[in-house]
């Protein structure tokens, strides 16, 4: 067996790219199985680096500093995609980095992403691409109107995004985004947002959490619910869909896959991300493994464990508006005996800064659902 096909064994330490919520609860999973954790970001005192063992603070772009982060452990993987490729080539040249630079070449530039979407035959959104002004006149008769403008790179929860109805409305977008490449979809009347989360081991095992259902406030996730209220049939083509991406990434770790499933039934791939995601946050109360136990066992080698659900499930986002009227009312939440509390570390409640989130598991999803969102609710009760 190569040494890198070997699997790396509890004690080992395992380097985090990025030092958010993902970053921090991998670290708690990965803690709990007796692996050490070193994060590595620009800041301190991070949601990552307050429960890891060893906290770097560098720029992704001081390669010295990512060469002897990597020196320091085991493997390496991410909790934010997007870390410069030279980053990650400096730190693979001393270790694995799973998910590899490949697919995160990829994934961190919506054209790239769309391009091996379609190329591969996978169901996507129409798009064109936009580099320049000159590009609008064809690429707007082809997608038609209602379209979205968004940019080709560094964009996520809705940022650098805009609806657009005429010629006018996409260039204005795309002049008002600094003329840099972006791309151009056709609007999708969708009837839900899913999403699925999976792994893919070094073995090449895959598992996966069914669909879950997401909804979106003002860009940014608001609840999930699992599973997602949708057929059979929709539902196991989706899981076709995710296992051949996953496939022909030759994934090693987590990848979350956003879909639309549209009013006529089809579903289309909105966007991929290489790592656990905010939709599989309640897999941690309610899967017999996590998401993040999940990420640790493929970037290590390890069998995958058992998504088998408990029972249905619901996660609603804590946001930074949350604290308007001060601090939330917490006991008041912890009263539901079937909600669990989850707080990422984040000392500034800026609005729309993700600081947790709340899981409720119940017989079904809608009421999974319901009693998640009358726990947020008993959190804002004004005092
Ligand atoms: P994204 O950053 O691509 O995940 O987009 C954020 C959200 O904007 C999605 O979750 C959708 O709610 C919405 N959205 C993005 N692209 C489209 C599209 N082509 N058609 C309709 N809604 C979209």
């Amino acid at each position: 067996m190569s040494e890198r096909a070997k699997p790396i064994l509890p004690g080992a330490a395992i380097g985090v790219l990025g030092s958010g919520q993902l970053g921090r609860m991998f670290a708690i999973a990965a803690r709990q199985m007796g692996y050490r954790v070193h994060t590595f970001s620009p800041e301190t005192d991070t949601p990552t680096g307050q429960v890891s063992d060893v906290e770097t603070a560098a720029s992704y772009a001081d390669l010295d500093a990512v060469r002897k982060f990597a020196q320091g452990v085991q493997a390496v993987t991410f909790e934010f995609e997007n870390v410069p490729s030279a980053c990650v080539e400096a730190a693979a040249a001393f270790v694995p980095v799973r998910p590899g630079g490949a697919v995160l070449h990829i994934t961190q530039n919506r054209l790239r992403e769309k391009n091996f979407l379609a190329s591969s035959g996978f169901p996507t959104t129409e798009f064109a691409a936009v580099r320049s002004v000159s590009d609008l006149p064809a690429a707007t008769a082809q997608i038609g109107f209602p379209a979205i403008m968004k940019t080709a790179s560094s964009g996520y929860d809705g940022k650098g995004q805009a609806k657009v109805t005429s010629l006018d409305d996409a260039s204005h977008s795309f002049s008002g985004c600094g003329g840099q490449e972006m791309i151009l979809e056709r609007f999708v009347e969708f009837e839900l947002e899913f999403s699925i989360v999976l792994a893919r081991g070094v073995d090449g095992s895959f598992a996966h959490w069914g669909v879950i259902q997401n909804q979106h406030k003002h860009h940014i996730l608001d609840l999930s619910l699992a599973p997602a209220r949708m057929n059979a049939q929709a539902t196991s083509r989706a899981v076709e869909v995710a296992r051949a991406v996953a496939e022909k990434l030759e994934l090693i770790g987590v990848l979350c896959i956003e879909f639309f499933l549209t009013k006529k039934g089809d579903i289309l791939v909105n966007e991929l991300a290489p790592r656990p995601h905010n939709s599989g946050h309640l897999t941690i109360n309610a899967s017999r493994t996590s998401q993040f136990e999940q990420q640790l066992r493929a970037v290590c080698g390890l069998p995958l464990g058992s998504t088998e659900f408990f029972s249905a499930a619901a996660m609603a986002n804590l946001l930074g508006d949350l604290w308007c009227n001060g601090e939330p009312d917490w006991p008041a939440a912890c009263v539901l005996p079937e909600v669990k509390l989850h707080l990422y570390g984040k000392i500034e409640p800026r609005p729309g800064r993700k600081m947790g989130h709340l899981t409720a598991l119940a017989a079904t999803a809608d009421l999974a659902a319901q009693t998640v969102l009358l726990a947020r609710d008993k959190l804002q009760a004004v005092r």
